[in-house]
């Protein structure tokens, strides 16, 4: 195991795919690993950065990627 260490918690973003653009996007949401994991399977609405609708998904459909700090919104790949 790789423990952060006195920096803290180890905090991941909650990623959600877009049923619409069918791309992966950040929910916005910032959670502990554990913490997420320990969720039960529910239901959770969030506002989409891509499309600007608001998505209702299941706990199950998320996954957690690492926060990116960085704001390069001109980085496409495809
Ligand atoms: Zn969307």
């Amino acid at each position: 195991m790789n423990f952060v260490g006195a920096a803290g918690v180890d905090v991941k973003i909650v990623m959600i795919r877009c049923p619409y653009r069918g791309q992966s996007v950040s929910t916005g949401i910032e959670v502990e690993e554990s913490t997420f994991a320990g969720l039960p399977d529910t239901l959770i609405l969030s506002r989409c950065p891509l499309c600007g609708l608001e998505h209702v998904w299941w706990k199950t459909e998320a996954w957690l990627e690492p926060i990116r700090y960085d704001n390069d919104s001109q980085a496409s790949t495809d």
